[in-house]
């Protein structure tokens, strides 16, 4: 299978596109939004900022497509991944639209690998095995019919979403 995980940070992986867990303001934040705005420099907070001006904050679920600035990868593509509140709230739908978006989105711009964190989390408390049953089904369902994007790495910054990950694909295989 074309799915991979890795341990590491995500600032410092160099394929395509690496992929940010954004809020709706897209004007930074912290966790892995705050590392990629920091390494990555303020042309990445520029074009986010352009992208607001002309559509306005993004939605949780969506996702949009900027410059990578100074990181090694060439694109970033923002999600804003939905605030975990209980599971009544749409959230496991919306986690699904993030990561199908991001996909949607990479396709679109031709790319060939991409790179996800663990998106929501963190600061938005999505139970991590949840979380990584979601990105891992929406993910493989991905693959299976795209013509440009041929290979996902899933990078977790914590042992215990690599264990979770790891387990699953290996499961899947
Ligand atoms: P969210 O608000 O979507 O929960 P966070 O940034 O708080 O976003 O966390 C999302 C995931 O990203 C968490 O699993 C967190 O451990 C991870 N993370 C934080 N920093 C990095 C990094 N530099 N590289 C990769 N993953 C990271």
């Amino acid at each position: 299978m074309n799915i991979n995980v890795k341990y590491g940070d995500i600032t410092k992986i160099s394929t395509d596109v690496i992929v940010n867990a954004a809020n709706t303001s897209l004007l930074g934040g912290s966790g892995v939004d705050g590392a990629i705005h920091r390494i990555g420099g303020k042309q990445i907070l520029e074009e986010c900022q352009r992208i607001r001006n002309s559509q306005g904050k993004c939605k949780v679920g969506d996702a949009v497509i900027t410059t990578a600035g100074n990181l090694p990868a060439k694109y970033v593509i923002h999600t804003v991944g939905p605030v975990w509140n209980g599971g009544n709230n749409n959230e496991e739908k919306l986690l699904y639209n993030s990561y199908k978006n991001s996909l949607l989105l990479a396709e679109k711009n031709k790319i060939e690998t991409i790179t996800f964190p663990n998106i929501s989390t963190g600061i938005y408390r999505f139970p991590k095995e949840k979380a990584a049953k979601i990105s891992i089904n929406a993910i493989s369902l991905f693959l299976r019919d795209s013509t440009y994007v041929k290979k996902v790495i899933l990078v977790c910054f914590d042992n215990e979403n690599y264990n979770i990950c790891e387990a699953l694909l290996s499961e899947f295989e």
